[in-house]
């Protein structure tokens, strides 16, 4: 399902395209698919309708995160084209990543990491929290083993809370 609604972005994106060709003043009216406008802009002083958009938006966040972002936004999909012509894959990911650690892709706020451990860099909003992990030694399971074979102490009461986390997720 989460994969299947990314595809909403792409025709979006597309339609404000088409429309665009056609008359830029309808496809600036059609852009306002993007709740900034009322939320930020216009601090929700405009048409009820707008409100209502945006106010259901938020309602939404707070079940599920950046709903907006993952789904809808026409500029994260325009964003996610040049993304096919990169040169260098800066993410780093370990053997383990995804079998059978699947802390990454547990954290990541927009679900960008496949159960396989793969990133989708068409998606990946680059927070680089998940390379945060990559990097910790406390709590990146492969880099705790090696950490306990090096014989270093455990890290400190406040650290250990992400390990919980790792265990939970295992
Ligand atoms: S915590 Fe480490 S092993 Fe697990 S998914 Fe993240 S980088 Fe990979
Ligand atoms: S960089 Fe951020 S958005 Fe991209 S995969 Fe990692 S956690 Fe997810």
């Amino acid at each position: 399902m989460h994969e299947r609604l990314w595809a909403i972005k792409y025709i979006i994106l597309l339609l404000l395209f088409g429309i665009s060709l056609e008359s830029m003043s309808t496809a600036e009216l059609f852009a306002e698919v993007e709740p900034f406008k009322t939320a930020i802009t216009l601090k929700f002083d405009r048409q009820w309708w707008f409100v209502l958009y945006a106010v259901a938006l938020l309602v939404i966040n707070v079940f599920t995160r950046k709903v907006y972002c993952r789904y809808i936004c026409p500029l994260g999909a325009a964003l996610a084209i040049p993304t096919k012509l990169r040169l260098f894959d800066w993410l780093k990911r370990r053997q383990e990543c995804g079998s059978p650690c699947q802390l990454c892709a547990k954290e990541c706020e927009i679900q960008a990491i496949h159960p396989d451990g793969r990133i989708n860099a068409n998606e990946c909003h680059y927070c680089l929290d998940c390379q945060m992990t990559y990097h910790n030694e406390n709590k990146c399971p492969p880099l705790i083993n090696k950490r306990k074979k090096r014989g270093k102490p455990a890290p400190v009461a406040a650290q250990l809370i992400p390990v919980v986390q790792v265990q939970a997720a295992e």
